[in-house]
């Protein structure tokens, strides 16, 4: 079988691509490989689910201001048959927050992020406290806080793209690539578990955690590897005001989820690897105390549940690689190493690659400086917004 576009991976960004590569050429035809519908430890459904606009890199708040707001209307863009696609929209704000050392770093983000339209607020210590008055800010330098910025379900934005893109003619084929064909520059086609050999005029590598796997079938290798990281699910024993989506000193991130919140702390030192083992100790010793030293009402808290999930994790910039040119190939797309932040981004980049697949060129939004080149050129873009 031969088709236009073979895409391999079917999670948030796989099936965003699809969607945009039917809603800017519906006579395209697109094949999305998904070896797992059900997504059972794809990355999508274990994330964390916030969207934001907090970065330094302006590609990055480019494509967080493009998807943002396609969030917030996503009921309705991806309705099928009148039925809205509701991902559980909260725009109820995101919070860095850092200690004295890193206020000069916050407040050049804080400008480069007003630069780009976004709506951002400098605080003071004094005023971290007036607004949260449970919050500990001794030893704050200070804080950003972006209202318009929101979290969601990812299961729901990963099911939402795929039912509209399925609506709108996109193939999604339950089966595993195992095997990669090349001549030279060109890849020519995907070997599937079932035997089945997928040509196309193009292919991305939308495979998340597993996308180098992809790439070693080609005889090539990027410098993407799976991360481990664990959300939890925790209660305080006694009420805290209304939060953001909280990124604190020490890397812990949470946000309120139903009686309490979901959140972690994620770390580089964790070895790279597909590992789902659960370690409870993480939340004792690591997240407990960094909430209880934020909140006093965390001195009591609860975990009620640990679920461990890969980041897509590019050990060369932390930000994602997009594009072709691995090995020389001009048809095959990376599009991967979102490194913790790929979900914020599937509408943005989605778009992007459909442009790219269709035109040969961004249209949206210039995603050059993401291209492999800039690997081989060993000249890394690092995200400076993550503290
Ligand atoms: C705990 C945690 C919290 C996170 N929090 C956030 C957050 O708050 N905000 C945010 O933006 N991002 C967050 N992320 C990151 C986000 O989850 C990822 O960047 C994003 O989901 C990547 O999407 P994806 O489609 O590339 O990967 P996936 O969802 O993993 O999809 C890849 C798919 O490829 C399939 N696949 C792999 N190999 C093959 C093969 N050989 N053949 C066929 N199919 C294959 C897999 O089955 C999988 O379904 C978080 C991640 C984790 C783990």
């Amino acid at each position: 079988m031969r088709t236009d576009v073979v895409v391999i991976g079917g999670g948030a960004i796989g099936a965003a691509v699809a969607y945009y590569l039917k809603l800017l050429d519906p006579s395209s035809d697109v094949v999305v490989v998904e070896r797992d519908p059900t997504y059972t430890l794809a990355s999508t459904p274990r994330a964390s689910g916030g969207v934001r606009r907090l970065f330094s890199v302006p590609e990055n708040i480019e494509l967080s201001s493009y998807s943002i707001p396609f969030f917030e209307g996503f009921p309705e863009t991806m309705a099928v048959d009148g039925v809205p696609a509701d991902i559980g929209f909260h725009k109820n704000g995101y919070l860095f927050i850092v200690p004295p050392a890193g206020v000069d770093q916050l407040r050049r983000n804080y400008e480069i992020q007003l630069e780009h339209g976004c709506n951002v607020v400098l605080l003071e210590p004094d005023q971290l406290k007036a607004r949260w008055p449970s919050m500990v800010v001794d030893d704050l330098g200070g804080g950003v806080h972006s209202p318009d910025d929101a979290w969601l379900d990812p299961h729901s934005v990963l099911r939402g793209f795929r039912t509209k893109a399925v609506s709108m003619g996109a193939e999604f084929v339950s089966d595993e690539v195992v095997g990669m064909e090349r001549d030279d520059s060109t890849v020519t086609a995907a070997v599937l578990t079932s035997g089945r050999r997928l040509g196309a005029n193009q292919f991305v590598n939308a495979a998340g955690a597993w996308a180098m796997d992809i790439c070693k079938m080609l005889g090539t290798a990027i410098p993407v590897e799976p991360l481990r990281r664990f959300e939890h699910y925790f209660e305080a024993q006694d009420p805290i005001e209304p939060l953001p989506y909280l990124k604190d000193t020490r890397r812990l991130a949470f946000r309120p989820e139903g009686k309490g919140y979901s959140g972690g702390v994620p770390t580089l030192t964790e070895p790279r690897g597909y590992n789902f083992d659960v370690d409870r100790s993480c939340f004792e010793e690591v997240v407990w105390p960094a909430l209880a030293h934020r909140f006093p009402q965390f001195e009591r808290t609860k975990c009620f549940s640990t679920l461990p999930g890969l980041y897509d994790q590019n050990d060369f910039d932390g930000n994602a690689i997009i594009g072709p040119g691995l090995d020389g190939m001009a048809n095959f797309h990376l599009l991967t190493g979102f490194s913790g932040h790929g979900l914020m981004h599937a509408p943005g980049c989605g778009r992007a690659m459909a442009e790219l697949l269709l035109t040969g060129e961004y249209q949206t939004i210039d995603l050059t400086r993401f291209g492999w080149q800039r690997v081989l050129d060993d000249v890394p873009l690092r995200e400076t917004g993550i503290i």
